[in-house]
């Protein structure tokens, strides 16, 4: 047997193992890990300044643009709302911290990564995976391009490469598990000036948080934003105002595999054998592969 049709069977076989432990990690056993040992973010909005170097960090980390500090300090940025991108994990937004429009604040996304999160149970090949550190990582090799975790993200992350014709992937925040594997903090979180970025154990973030609400119930509102929405996320947030008035969406409280289902149950409809379905999974990642494999030859010989 040659190696190629060795690889198209061992993909195969790997993608219909890869099918039912992806969603059952997602919905069952995993949750009994305790997410307060797991690391995560707290984000205080109401110490924000908006100066945009934890965008600029987080290009520089993963060398996205490589576009000088200096490049980060355009504040006419915060005249639109901006989304993270497959070229920007991270971006800060402005918004109005009081009903009446006047004072401003400012607030960061990125991916939230989530405890329990919607992108892993509806990736039928596994190619998102909640690591035991807390981030959700992406294996590119796995991926096959299908799109279902950029409709399961409550928060509409997950950023697809449309403009890489050849190779693309699924980008966003990985919050830097490289660095946290080796004792440091996210790039983000390191160059924040003014500490509204605070890196620690879930757990501790919470009482950190509530303690904050206590002593300053004239600055924030009562509710920690993660602490329990979709099940609760690794990366919380604390904001002056309602966060109906920030840039985080009303979730419940619930993690939502309503989302994954439907989109797993749609595959399934229209009488598609799942066998045959793994089958043409298979060859997806097959052909994918081949074509990842050819690029770097050619870059090779280039
Ligand atoms: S925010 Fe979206 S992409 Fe990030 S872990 Fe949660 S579901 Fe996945
Ligand atoms: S696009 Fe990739 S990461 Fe997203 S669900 Fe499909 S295979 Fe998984
Ligand atoms: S680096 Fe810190 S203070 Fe500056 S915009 Fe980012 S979160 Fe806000």
């Amino acid at each position: 047997m040659n190696s190629s049709r060795r690889n198209f069977l061992k993909l195969t076989a790997a993608s219909t193992l890869a099918v039912f432990p992806t969603s059952a990690d997602a919905s069952s056993g995993e949750n009994a890990r305790n997410f307060d040992d797991q690391f995560g973010v707290l984000v205080d909005t109401a110490v924000c300044v908006g100066c945009r170097k934890c965008e600029w960090a987080c290009d520089n980390a993963n060398s996205l643009s490589d576009q000088p500090l200096s490049s980060f300090e355009d504040k006419s940025v915060f005249v639109s709302r901006r989304r993270p991108t497959d070229q920007r994990y991270t971006v800060v937004n402005q918004f109005a911290s009081t009903n009446d429009n006047q004072k401003k604040n400012y607030i960061k996304l990125q991916c939230m990564h989530c405890n329990e999160p919607a992108c892993v149970s509806a990736c039928i090949v596994g190619a998102l995976k909640k690591e035991p550190e807390g981030p959700v990582s992406y294996d590119a090799w796995k991926c096959i391009g299908c799109r279902y975790c950029m409709v399961a993200c409550p928060f509409q992350i997950p950023a697809y490469e449309y403009d890489n014709a050849l190779d693309p992937e699924v980008r966003k925040c990985t919050f830097c598990l490289e660095k946290l594997r080796k004792g440091e903090k996210p790039a983000c979180v390191a160059i924040c000036p003014n500490e509204a970025l605070t890196f620690g154990k879930r757990g501790d973030l919470i009482k950190m948080a509530q303690s904050r609400i206590a002593l300053n119930p004239d600055r924030y509102i009562d509710h920690i934003y993660g602490q329990h929405e979709v099940g609760g996320t690794s990366w919380m947030y604390l904001a002056p105002v309602d966060f109906a008035l920030t840039d985080l969406p009303k979730l419940p409280d619930n993690p939502i595999p309503q989302a994954t289902e439907t989109i797993q149950h749609g595959i399934f409809k229209g009488f598609i054998p799942p066998l045959a379905l793994y089958g043409l999974l298979g060859l997806a990642m097959y052909s994918l592969r081949q074509r990842k494999q050819n690029g770097d030859s050619d870059d090779e010989r280039h």
